[in-house]
């Protein structure tokens, strides 16, 4: 296959596109839980790693490889290792780099799973450090001989930070850590974290790469390029002979194995055929989002938060680093709490429900729900308020969008 081609091309027609079993177009879903041999030798082979082959889909499945090696072709990875869920994915990166008594510098403004995660590792003995921005200053500013990782979200939701991932992959480095980014709003479309730098990235495939909202799963890239010192990674030191490769290997054979955190091959099918038309539903969720962004800002008493606003303070990475693509996530914060419900209820298309990257346009009031158990300081840096509504915008006409929120934003005024 030709490897110059583009995105649209190179999703359908990439390398690992082809070569299935029976010469399927698309990879078989390989629903078993074990796989037969015909002698002890042959299976004893395959435990050992001496020769290629699958014993049990949590350590490896054909449908599950298939779809990692569509997502590493996409993000210029040197091997991806699917997982159940986007939080399984994070948990699994993060346990098999940090461990006891390490630290991790993290920006300010995840999703709220992922803050919970990072206090769970409290409790492990693994602390974080948040910054409101991963710059330069910040980076230098809070490495202590414990740090071990920097990890921050590209497009953060919902908060819309945008990480410059140049700049933090470089003070990353210099404090030699790897740089992991959860690109799951920005999606491979927009942007490659680590064609700009980035070491690890991670994706919930529950979100923009499945697209369907039909399966919940989550994929690491290595790019395979971090040259990592076993004597300050500790927790990769038994896998030192595998050099650069050894945060994969890790994962792949020990750490993501025994969590047990595998994605089901029905699910691997299902995202592997929706990132199929990946390219077009973020082009086309780009364009609405940039439309509802503009209509709702026009409202005189709606604040709206979306990165390709001209008042954006991102706005310029937007151009520079995303192709001027604002990804599919606008907040809008609606005054009052009791407003932000009343737009909520009122619409007539957008759903009500706690998920992003659907085709269907979805709202939620995130302070009620997906922060409920976040304290109030973190959840405000998280740029989440009382009164703001979160919106993933949908494939739907761009027209019957904006009438929608128009007249729920309009009908809300006391
Ligand atoms: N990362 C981001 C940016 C998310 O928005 C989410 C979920 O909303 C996750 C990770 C967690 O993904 P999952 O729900 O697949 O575990």
């Amino acid at each position: 296959m030709e490897q110059g081609c583009r995105f649209n091309t190179k999703i359908l027609h990439g390398k690992t596109a082809h070569g299935y079993g029976q010469r399927e177009i698309l990879p078989p879903i390989s629903q078993v839980t074990a796989f037969e041999y015909e002698s002890m030798e042959e299976l004893e082979k395959v435990f050992s790693h001496k020769s290629m082959g699958y014993a049990y889909t949590r350590i490896g499945n054909p449908t599950l490889a298939a779809f990692e090696q569509k997502i590493n072709e996409l993000e210029g990875g040197a091997g991806a290792v699917s997982c159940s869920s986007g939080m399984s994915a994070i948990s699994s990166a993060l346990l098999s780099v940090c461990e006891k008594g390490n630290e991790i510098i993290a920006g300010r403004g995840l999703y709220g799973g992922t803050i919970n995660l990072f206090h769970d590792l409290e409790k492990l003995g693994i602390h974080t450090v948040f910054t409101d921005r991963l710059d330069r200053e910040s980076i230098e500013k809070l490495t202590t001989d414990r740090t071990r990782v920097v990890f921050g979200e590209l497009i953060s939701n919902p908060s819309l930070n945008v990480l410059d991932v140049r700049e933090a992959a470089d003070s990353a480095h210099k404090a030699g850590v790897p740089l992991i980014v959860d690109s799951t709003t920005a999606t491979p479309y927009i942007v490659t974290p680590i064609s700009y730098g980035a070491d690890i990235v991670i994706h919930s495939t529950s979100k923009y790469i499945n697209g369907g909202g039909n399966a919940i799963g989550g994929v690491i890239v290595d790019g395979g390029r971090f040259a990592w010192d076993f004597g300050k990674h500790t927790a990769l030191a038994d896998f030192k002979k595998y050099g650069k490769m050894a945060f994969l290997i890790r994962l792949r054979t020990d750490l993501w194995e025994n969590l047990g955190g595998c994605m089901a091959p029905m699910n691997a099918y299902l995202s592997f055929t929706g990132a199929d038309t990946l390219g077009l539903r973020m082009e086309r969720i780009c364009e609405n989002a940039d439309a509802l962004a503009h209509a709702l800002d026009r409202e005189e008493d709606i604040t709206v938060n979306y990165l390709t606003l001209e008042t954006h303070p991102y706005h310029e990475y937007v151009r520079k680093q995303l192709g001027g693509f604002g990804g599919g996530i606008l907040n809008f914060r609606a005054g009052t709490r009791t407003r932000a419900f009343r737009i909520i209820n009122s619409l007539k298309y957008a759903m009500i429900a706690s998920n992003i990257g659907d085709v269907r346009t979805l709202v939620i009031h995130p302070a009620s729900t997906l922060y409920i158990h976040t304290g109030r300081e973190e959840m405000e840096a998280a740029g989440v308020f009382d009164d703001t509504v979160r919106v993933s915008v949908g494939i739907e006409d761009k027209e019957d969008l904006i009438e929608d929120f128009i007249n729920a934003v309009r009908e809300s005024r006391e």
